[in-house]
């Protein structure tokens, strides 16, 4: 779209990601350890993803990537700023 405004910081909180029961997060704990992995980033507390990322997972998880950023949201493990990643309302 041609909105001028940048989309939100997708940011993953990692502390929460780990408390998090693995039959649910298992995914998304593996992703994010690739993440940290690929950059060297192992001592963040959080970590920033991409937005493709967001897409890559919903795909993973086989979810609607809006349903899935309130999923992720609900857990405490992503930033509600992130809904607006999804937001197919223009401007
Ligand atoms: P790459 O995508 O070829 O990126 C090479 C380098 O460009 C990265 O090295 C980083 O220094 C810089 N870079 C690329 N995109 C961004 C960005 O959006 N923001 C920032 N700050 N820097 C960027 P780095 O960090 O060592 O990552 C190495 C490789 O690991 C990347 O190669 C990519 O294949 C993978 N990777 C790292 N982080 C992510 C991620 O969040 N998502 C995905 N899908 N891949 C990632
Ligand atoms: P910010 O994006 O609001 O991030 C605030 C703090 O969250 C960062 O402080 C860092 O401690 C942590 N953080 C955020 N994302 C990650 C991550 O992927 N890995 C790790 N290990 N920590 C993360 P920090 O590092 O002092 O950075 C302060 C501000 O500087 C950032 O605020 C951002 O505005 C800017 N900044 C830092 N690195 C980058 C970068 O690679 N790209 C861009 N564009 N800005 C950056
Ligand atoms: P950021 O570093 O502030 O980058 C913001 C946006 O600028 C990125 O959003 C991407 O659209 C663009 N960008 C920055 N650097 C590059 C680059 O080298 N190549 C390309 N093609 N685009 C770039 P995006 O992709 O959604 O990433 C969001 C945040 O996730 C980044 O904020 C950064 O904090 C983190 N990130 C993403 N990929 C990487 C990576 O490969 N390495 C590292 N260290 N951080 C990454």
């Amino acid at each position: 779209n041609g909105a001028a405004e940048p989309p939100p910081r997708l940011v993953l909180d990692l502390e929460r990601l780990g408390q998090v029961p693995s039959d649910k997060a298992g995914p998304l704990q593996r992703y994010a350890a690739t993440i940290q992995s690929q950059r060297g980033d192992y001592n963040g507390k959080v970590l920033s993803i991409r937005q493709d990322d967001l897409r890559t997972l919903a795909v993973i998880y086989d979810q609607s990537p809006s349903v899935l950023t309130e999923q992720l949201i609900s857990w405490g493990v992503l930033n509600p700023e992130a809904r607006r990643a999804v937001d197919t309302t223009p401007g």
